[in-house]
């Protein structure tokens, strides 16, 4: 296995990139192809784009762009100040809707902003319908209906009691009706199909509009689940839609970390805080300057590998706020040097691999992904090159 070095432009290893602890590349041209490929396997479907949590931490200034010019029109955040601050981001066209819907003392905020609130139960129903009568004007919505998760949406009985006092929806235009899958990545738990009937059932008793139940996962799950609008995140950044069959998609993410020091090991010698872990043999090692505080779980020492063309080595002993050590033994000596990189993330090692590793999911890895990192977007179109990414472009 060859070390793949397309994500991480060669002027990477030099200025500005040294100054930092490692380099996360982010491949905006696999983010555009992960998009094309998923709104194809939608179908006729609205595809739109969740970019919550910061694009899932790759950065929605950078994100949402792209993510537009490769065809998104709908976007979706959790929070009203999430939607506040994609605005600056995509064209005044670009729709934006607010998964959590607003609390009451924002409704103001998000209805100024045009941000389109999910509303997931009968109070917040009330507060933008009470906005809208002071406004004098209509708004557009989206429902939500708890299908099975429990964790937002209209009940069963809120949705009868909708049904029997059209009042409540007064001066609110649905222009959808969504619910979420809680095991979209099994494909074969019955829990999916069963969401779906109930969303079908529960959408019949109110005013027709258009459904949407998918989110990664659920496209991958077949037409049945498309409804008319999908709403993927994970698998626009890479992450797989379930373990049952290979990732379709193209990897997005790379992390390349320093070498800030190499030794070698003599049986007893141990390493980190707690001396967790002891040689049994002559070793050699190397402290890498990546850490917890960089979104290196620390329990993930112990099954976690960090990567030099294609030679896994083990993470040893307790990762460290802003390091960890790992076992370069196996790698012939003299191939690595004092000032040489390894990878953490690679085309080959991706995101799911390190979640495996971790024992979480590829969500949580990208999420976490931390802020000190050098950034560098590739793919693009725009200047990406380290050199030209300039001081303090991403601190
Ligand atoms: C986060 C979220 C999505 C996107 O989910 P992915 O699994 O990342 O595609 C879609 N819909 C809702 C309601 C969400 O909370």
């Amino acid at each position: 296995m060859e070390l793949v070095t397309t994500a991480f432009p060669p002027s990477c290893a030099g200025w500005p990139a040294s100054r930092a602890g490692a380099v996360l590349s982010i491949d905006l041209a696999a983010l555009a192809a992960n998009y094309r490929r998923v709104a194809a396997l939608a179908g006729g479907a609205v595809c739109a784009a969740v970019v919550k949590a910061d694009a899932y931490g790759l950065g929605v200034a950078q994100v949402a762009p792209v993510l537009e010019q490769a065809g998104a029109r709908q976007f979706f955040v959790a929070h009203v100040d999430e939607g506040l601050a994609l605005r600056a981001h995509v064209s005044a066209g670009a729709g934006i809707t607010v998964l959590h819907g607003p609390r009451p003392d924002a409704v103001t905020a998000c209805l100024a902003a045009g941000l389109r609130p999910v509303l997931n139960s009968l109070e917040q129903i009330g507060w933008v319908r009470q906005a809208a009568r002071a406004a004098g004007r209509g708004v557009g919505v989206v429902l939500q209906l708890d299908t099975g998760m429990s964790r937002f949406g209209l009940s069963e009985a809120d949705v009868i009691e909708l049904a029997s006092t059209p009042a409540l929806l007064e001066g609110l235009h649905v222009e959808l009706i969504m619910s979420h899958l809680a095991c979209a990545d099994t494909p074969a738990d019955p829990a999916n199909a069963m969401q779906a009937a109930c969303l079908r059932r529960l959408a019949a008793l109110l005013p027709p509009a258009p459904l949407s139940l998918a989110a990664s996962s659920g496209v991958f799950l077949g037409p049945e689940y498309h409804f008319d609008l999908v709403r993927p995140g994970a698998a626009l950044y890479g992450v797989a839609p379930n373990r049952e069959s290979p990732n379709p998609l193209q990897a997005v993410v790379g992390l390349r970390a320093h070498i800030l020091q190499m030794r070698t090991l003599s049986p007893g010698d141990r390493v980190g805080y707690g001396l967790t872990w002891q040689a049994s043999a002559p070793r050699r090692v190397a402290t890498i300057a990546a850490g917890y505080a960089d979104g290196q779980a620390r329990h993930g020492a112990g099954r976690q590998c960090a990567w030099f063309k294609g030679i896994c080595l083990p993470v040893l002993g307790r990762i460290s706020m802003d390091s960890m050590t790992v076992d370069i033994t196996d790698v012939p000596e003299g191939q690595l040097e004092a000032d040489s990189m390894v990878d953490l993330l690679n085309p080959t090692y991706g995101v799911d691999a390190l979640a495996e590793a971790q024992e979480t999911i590829g969500y949580e890895i990208l999420t976490s992904l931390g802020r000190r990192y050098h950034r560098v977007y590739t793919g693009g179109g725009q200047a990406t090159a380290c050199s030209q990414a300039g001081e303090g472009a991403r601190a």
